[in-house]
């Protein structure tokens, strides 16, 4: 058994030519190719590090006997796209809003799912351990391109939504790809839905010069102000690969994903007559208003999006997503998708015939406070325990450890997690009330600093 882990919960991201270097990634490729032995998609984000990644793990794939698909630079959801469609497994290069120095590598299933932890334990072993399998000369795979798939998916994405009311709408809206994959598809799928369009930092650059490619409300500045000059009706931000999307209000105000997820959640109910809902413990309790509206179920898993995935796919769900502007169509990607998330949002805006500020102000409202709290890795399981341990014996609250320890109160609830990553705790409270939401917060911080030692 294979102690050493190198995947965390999607994939692996380090800094490029340090740990995530062309031998460590060729390795990758052989190991996966190795468990995979058919015909595997590649693509990645425009990271100046891609390329050379993607081509050290071409070799890999190869030498394993896999044909290889390289599928250019593109949007992650647009390679999961089309390994789902055609191809039997797929590797994507991303370290999607991670600085521009990091890249990383996610192995998907035949789906386009992110891997099983069994999957990924195995090709831990092949690379550690056991050698991955190198094939004869004569059985070594071949190497194939495909141009097509961005257009594809876009077109793809732009058919599940009506088109006509989104262009009769004529809306005006700005977008801002931060020089990520996005920059391929955003724009192009804008002003095939007739919008008028203005672009902020879409010109592709693994520099990141414009923004750092994560897409939060104090790197979106531009965005919110040429939002506000241009009277625009719409802003829209990705991260650097493309899977998440933010909005900004045509008053210029940063969206919560919360926020997001429960306007197209209920959009999605509303067309489907209700259909089964799929989140994190860590997403808002307006999801469940929303579903309640509409007799409809909500799963909740651990935070993460392939969790979120393979419990859509399992359950034949209708639509799920995360706290952070990740929303999933399981009809058309098993992963977090930015384009059918725009599209979704416009012909909203369109067929409602309403701002997106007035559709934001319908949804429930519901105040979230994020904090977080410095905890060493080894005190992590025991605190946990210990904060279980004593809400159990309360009748007062109630307890959810899918994920870290959540506590259901009358008034609202705090969920307290351990970082995968770093040496700190985070904390989420959320009731109606914003006072009352920074008061559950710092109880939650008081219950972890109690049992540290
Ligand atoms: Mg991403």
């Amino acid at each position: 058994m294979c102690k050493k882990r190198i995947f965390g919960t999607f994939g692996v991201r380090r800094e490029a030519n340090k740990e995530m270097n062309p031998e460590f990634a060729s390795k990758i490729g052989a190991s996966y190719g190795t468990v995979v032995q058919g015909t595997v998609a590649i693509g990645g984000d425009t990271r100046t590090s891609t390329p050379m990644l993607k081509h050290a793990i071409t070799a890999g794939l190869l030498s394993s006997g896999c044909d290889v698909v390289d599928l250019g630079i593109l949007p992650t959801p647009a390679i999961q796209y089309a390994v789902r469609n055609y191809y039997d497994a797929g590797i994507i290069i991303t370290a999607s809003h991670n600085p521009p120095h990091d890249n990383g590598i996610k192995l998907v299933d035949e789906y386009g799912i992110g891997t099983s932890d069994e999957t990924e334990i195995k090709v831990e072993e092949l690379y550690f351990n056991e050698k991955p399998k190198r094939a004869s000369w004569n059985e070594i795979g071949q190497y194939y391109t495909n141009n097509n798939i961005i257009n594809e998916y876009i077109t793809e994405a732009i058919k599940r939504v009506d088109s006509e009311a989104i262009k009769n709408a004529k809306l005006k809206v700005v977008v801002d790809t931060g020089s990520g994959a996005g920059s391929y598809t955003a724009p192009y799928l804008l002003r095939k839905l007739g919008c008028d369009v203005t672009t902020i930092n879409c010109q592709a650059d693994g520099h990141f010069p414009g923004r750092n490619p994560e897409p939060v409300e104090e790197n979106l500045q531009d965005l919110i102000s040429t939002v506000k000059e241009l009277n625009a009706d719409l802003g829209i931000a990705h991260d650097g690969d493309a899977d998440r999307t933010i909005c900004i209000d045509e008053l210029g105000n940063f969206i919560l994903g919360d926020k997001t997820f429960t306007l197209v959640e209920k959009a999605m109910l509303k067309e489907n007559n209700g259909g089964l809902i799929v989140t994190t413990v860590a997403t808002s309790s307006a999801i469940y208003d929303i579903a309640a509206e509409y007799n409809s179920n909500v799963i909740s898993t651990p935070v993460g999006d392939l969790n979120v995935a393979r419990k859509l796919k399992e359950h034949d769900g209708l639509f799920g997503g995360e706290e952070n502007g990740g929303l999933i169509f399981p009809d058309f990607i098993y992963g977090r998708d930015a384009a059918m998330t725009v599209c979704k949002i416009l012909e909203i805006i369109a067929k409602e015939k309403k701002p997106i500020s007035e559709l934001i102000a319908e949804l429930p409202v519901y105040h979230t406070v994020k904090t977080k709290t410095p905890c060493p890795d080894n005190q992590k399981e025991k605190v946990m325990a210990k904060i279980a341990e004593e809400i159990e014996k309360t009748t007062e609250y109630k307890l959810d450890t899918t994920d870290g320890v959540k506590i259901l109160r009358n008034d609202g609830w705090v969920i307290i997690r351990p970082s995968g990553t770093e040496p700190i705790f985070r904390c989420f409270a959320e009731t109606d009330n914003i006072e009352k939401s920074k008061e559950i917060a710092n109880w939650g911080l008081s219950l972890i600093k109690k049992y540290l030692e």
